[in-house]
């Protein structure tokens, strides 16, 4: 098993700073990368801790109690995630979604929230907060997180049916547990919802269609993500893959049955989005596909990603990051964090979906060294 624990930083511009200077490229407006993408989006893991075990990101065999879990002192702090937010910020980030592991179990996350909601983009505008969560917490904190500053939350299902989704996330934890987790978020505000669905063929698939229906009647954005072969101990095999165009083929056949309203492709919102969107024509909801495996979209993909101790990862499927937590323990004023960052986001030219297809079929899955979903977050 390969559960990297320490990561080696790869880019010394972080541990030694450009101090003073921004990057030449710096100086005409916000960073650009490699491949001309900018930053937009940051993605904070805020624990490496779940309560469930969904197989397909931290199967039982490996999460176990002994599992070595990060230290709490290895944790960033919330006033350095936040002081991390706001260089981000500077640097062209509009969007900040909290995750994990199970981003609710962080203690106290409302004050995070809190800070965060107070960062504004250069422009004034206040950044978009987001949360994705397996909704078991809901019930108890959606008016909570609401209040301190949450503006929307995805939550996970994957499956309606009880004993399906009791063995998916391999703590029989009952599906009416997240049902309810859901409408709590409704009734808090936290919407529009959107919830997010992995697809694994043999397992979960006969549950699209229950999926579907349900959450078009509920008016909520469902959205379809292909099992992806992130991290190294989810045993991820190619053929367990169900191909996002299979899933629109099923929903257009119900709707030819007459089982779902007809479906018709929307123009994305916004470059970078992950999924692609489609709506019912009666006006009645969205359903979205994310393809990261049979439909690359690392063309415009703008997002970073903070690991919970503070490691930045350019890419999901990134095996080395960038010590950002080293770097504001060594006492770096703002200006040297933002020059950092910058420097790294300039250097980067991950497209690691697009590069798959290409890379023989012995070097994926657990063959390849990489950091677990559970850390570094979805
Ligand atoms: N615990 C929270 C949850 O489940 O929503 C947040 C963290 S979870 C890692 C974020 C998202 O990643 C979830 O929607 C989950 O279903 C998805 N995910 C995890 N492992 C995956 C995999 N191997 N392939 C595709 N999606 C995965
Ligand atoms: Fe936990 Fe989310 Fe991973 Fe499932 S997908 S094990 S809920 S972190
Ligand atoms: Fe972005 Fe990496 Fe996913 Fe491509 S594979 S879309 S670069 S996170």
């Amino acid at each position: 098993m390969t559960v990297p624990r320490v990561i080696p930083i790869l880019d010394q511009r972080v541990a030694a700073p450009v101090s003073g200077h921004w990057p030449s490229a710096m100086a005409s407006g916000l960073p650009r990368d490699r491949l001309n993408r900018p930053l937009h989006d940051l993605r904070i893991s805020v624990t490496d801790r779940c309560n469930f075990r969904c197989s397909y990101c931290m199967p039982k065999e490996v999460f176990t109690k002994d599992y070595p879990y990060l230290p709490h002192g290895d944790l960033l702090t919330f006033e350095e995630i936040s002081r991390l937010a706001r260089a981000f910020a500077t640097l062209g980030v509009r969007k900040i979604r909290l995750t994990g592991g199970e981003p609710l179990l962080r203690k106290n996350i409302e004050a995070l929230i809190e800070q965060l909601a107070d960062i504004r983009a250069p422009d004034g505008q206040a950044l978009e907060l987001t949360l994705t969560t397996n909704g078991t917490l809901l019930t108890r904190k959606a008016v909570s997180l609401k209040a301190a500053g949450l503006r929307r939350a995805t939550i996970s299902l994957d499956a309606l049916d009880d004993a399906v989704f009791r063995r998916m996330n391999d703590v029989d934890y009952p599906v009416a547990g997240v049902l309810e987790g859901i409408e709590a978020a409704r009734a808090a505000g936290l919407g529009p919802l959107k919830i997010n669905m992995v697809v694994k063929r043999g397992v979960n698939d006969h549950e699209i269609l229950p999926m579907a229906r349900h959450f078009q009647r509920e008016g909520l954005t469902l959205r379809f993500i292909e099992y992806m072969d992130v991290g190294a101990t989810n045993g991820w095999r190619m053929d367990e893959v169900l191909p996002s165009a299979q899933v629109l083929d099923c929903l257009r056949q119900a709707a030819a049955d007459g089982l779902l309203p007809a479906l018709a492709p929307l123009e994305r919102a916004a470059p970078g989005e992950t999924a692609e969107r489609w709506a019912y024509a009666d006006g009645s909801a969205e359903v979205g596909f994310i393809s990261s495996v049979t439909r690359a979209f690392c063309g415009d993909c703008n997002r970073a990603r903070l690991s919970t101790e503070g490691q930045l990862y350019l890419c999901l499927f990134a095996h080395q990051g960038h010590d950002l937590r080293g770097l504001l323990r060594s006492g770096a004023n703002d200006e040297e964090i933002t020059a950092a960052i910058a420097g790294v986001w300039q250097a980067r030219a991950d497209r690691y979906s697009e590069l798959r297809a290409s890379l023989p079929a012995e070097s994926l899955g657990a063959a390849r060294p990489r950091i677990e979903m559970s850390y570094i977050g979805g």
